[in-house]
C-alpha cells in the first residue's frame, strides 16, 4: 500500500512521521524544491500541537531549537499593557509552547523522516500538477523542474499538504485563484539582539493600523544575545498590488521600518530591533476561503492548502500538525482510504472552519482593536476600558476554538478516537 503527500512542509512532513507510527511505511513525500533549506522565520506550535509531536518522541530534539514561551503580552501603540496570560507550562498545560525558526522545525522533521522511513522517503523536485481516480487508487503527475523531466505514480491515496498555493487543492476545485488579500503587508524577519522582558515572553502591540508582534526562539548566545522574531504589518499603499503570495521576497529594513517608530517603548524598541535584521521578507496577508469539503475520494488535503488562516493567534503549523496526526489515526483504523480521508474531513474540517472566520475577525488580537477604539490616547486602568471579565472572556473563547485550552490538551483523547475499528496496515 503507497501513499503519496504533496509537499514536505510542516504538515507533510509530520503526516509522514504519523503514518510510520501507525505502521503504514509505504509512504513518499513529493516536494517541488530541489533541496528543503531552512526557510522562513518564527512560528509557535501551541500545546495542543506539542503534545503530538511529543508522542512521535520529537520533543526533546524541539526543546534543544526553540524557545519554551511563558507568555503572551498585548499592548497598545503607547505601551501599555491590555492583557497578558501564562503560555503552555505556565499556564498549566503539561506540554510547553514553542517559539522556533519555521526552518529548524522542518529540519526537525525531514531529519526524522529519513531516519525512520529511509533515506528516499522525501523526494525533491517533485512538483505535483495533477492526480486523477484510478480503479485502484491515484495516478499522480509531478513536473521535476531541475531535471526537466515529468513523471507519473499510482498509489492508493495521495495527501495534499502543498501549501497555501496548493496544486491539489486547485485540482479538486478549479478556477479557485491566487489567495485573497486583506489589504495589509507583512514584513517580518529575525534580528541577534539582547532579550526583553523575562526572555521567554511574546508581545504583540499596536493600533487598529499598525502592529508588532515580537518573541524570542533561542537560548542567549556567547554576547548575551538571543534570535528573535519580529513581524510588522500595517495597511498598504493605495494601489500597491502582489502579484503572488511568496515567502521568500526579501526587503531592505530602512524601506519600511519608518511606518513603526510609534512601537518604540522603553522595555522594547521594535524599529531597532528591525533595524538590526539579520533577514527581512515582505509578505501580503493573504488567506484561503473556507471549504465546503477537502477529501474527494483517495485525495484529501491538510494544513494550509486546506484551511490557510491570517497569522492570528499561532495556529498555521499548530492545526498542520494536528491535522496530520488526526489523518494518520483514521488512515490506521479504516480499511479504505477514502473512508478514512472522509472520517478525517468530518472531524476536522469544522473546527478549522470556525478558526478560519475567526481569524478573519482578528482572533485574540481583537483586544487591541477594541483597546484603539474605546481609548486611543491611552488609558490609566484597563478595567475602564475592558469591563467584567471580556479580556478572559476573548482569550478563553478563542483557545477553546482552536482546541489549545489546558483542559482540552491535557485531557484529550487519542487523535482520530472516533474512528471505527477495522485495522489497515
Ligand atoms: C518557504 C516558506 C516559508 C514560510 N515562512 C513562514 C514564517 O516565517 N512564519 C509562518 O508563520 N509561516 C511560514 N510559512 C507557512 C507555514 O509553514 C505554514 O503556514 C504552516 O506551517 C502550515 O504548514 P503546511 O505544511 O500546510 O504548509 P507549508 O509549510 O507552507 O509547506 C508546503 C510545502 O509544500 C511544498 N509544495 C508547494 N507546492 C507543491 C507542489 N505542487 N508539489 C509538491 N510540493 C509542493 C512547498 O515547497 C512546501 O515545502 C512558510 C511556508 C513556506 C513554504
Amino acid at each position: 500500500m503507497t501513499l503519496l503527500i504533496a509537499g514536505g512542509g510542516i504538515g507533510g512532513l509530520t503526516a509522514a512521521l504519523s503514518l510510520h507510527a501507525e505502521g503504514i511505511e509505504d509512504v513518499r513525500v513529493l516536494e517541488a524544491v530541489p533541496e528543503i533549506r531552512p526557510l522562513g522565520v518564527g512560528l509557535n506550535v501551541l500545546p495542543n500541537a506539542v503534545k503530538e509531536l511529543d508522542e512521535l518522541g520529537l520533543l526533546p530534539r524541539l526543546a534543544d531549537v526553540s524557545v519554551a514561551t511563558g507568555d503572551l503580552g498585548y499592548y497598545n501603540r503607547h505601551g501599555q499593557l491590555i492583557w497578558r496570560e501564562p503560555r503552555g507550562l505556565a499556564a498549566g498545560h503539561r506540554w510547553p509552547q514553542l517559539s522556533i525558526h519555521r526552518g529548524r522545525l522542518q529540519a526537525v522533521l525531514a531529519d526524522a523522516v529519513r531516519e525512520r522511513l529511509g533515506p528516499d522517503a522525501v523526494v525533491t523536485d517533485t512538483r505535483v500538477v495533477d492526480v486523477i481516480h484510478t480503479a485502484s487508487g491515484v495516478r499522480v503527475t509531478a513536473r521535476h523542474p531541475v531535471a526537466g523531466t515529468t513523471s507519473t505514480v499510482d498509489a492508493e491515496g495521495l495527501i495534499g499538504a502543498d501549501g497555501i498555493r496548493s496544486a491539489v487543492r486547485a485540482v479538486l476545485g478549479p478556477g479557485e485563484g491566487p489567495p485573497p488579500w486583506n489589504g495589509l503587508v507583512v514584513w517580518r524577519g529575525t534580528a541577534w539582539v539582547p532579550p526583553f522582558l523575562d526572555g521567554r515572553s511574546m508581545v504583540i502591540a499596536g493600533d487598529d493600523r499598525s502592529r508588532a508582534v515580537v518573541y524570542p526562539m533561542s537560548a542567549a548566545d556567547e554576547r548575551g544575545r538571543v534570535l528573535m522574531n519580529w513581524a510588522v504589518a500595517k495597511a498598504a499603499e493605495p494601489g500597491a498590488a502582489f502579484e503572488d503570495a511568496d515567502w521568500n521576497r526579501s526587503v531592505e529594513p530602512e524601506s519600511f521600518v519608518g511606518h513603526f517608530a510609534h512601537l518604540a517603548f522603553d522595555w522594547l524598541d521594535v524599529p531597532a530591533v528591525i533595524r538590526t535584521a539579520t533577514e527581512a521578507y515582505i509578505y501580503p496577508m493573504v488567506d484561503r476561503d473556507p471549504l465546503p469539503r477537502w477529501s474527494h475520494g483517495a485525495v484529501t488535503l491538510i494544513g494550509d492548502a486546506a484551511h490557510a488562516m491570517y497569522p492570528m493567534g499561532s495556529n498555521g503549523a499548530t492545526q498542520s500538525i494536528v491535522d496530520a496526526r488526526v489523518l494518520a489515526a483514521h488512515l490506521a483504523r479504516h480499511s479504505e482510504v477514502a473512508e478514512a480521508f472522509a472520517a478525517y474531513e468530518a472531524e476536522r474540517l469544522p473546527v478549522l472552519t470556525r478558526l478560519q472566520h475567526s481569524t478573519r475577525r482578528r482572533g485574540p488580537e481583537i483586544v487591541i482593536d477594541l483597546a484603539h477604539e474605546r481609548a486611543p490616547g491611552g488609558f490609566s486602568d484597563v478595567r475602564e476600558v475592558f469591563p467584567g471579565t471580556e479580556l478572559e472572556d476573548i482569550s478563553a473563547n478563542f483557545a477553546r476554538l482552536g482546541g489549545f485550552d489546558p483542559r482540552t490538551v491535557n485531557t484529550m483523547t487519542p487523535p482520530g478516537a472516533a474512528a471505527g475499528a477495522g485495522a489497515r496496515r
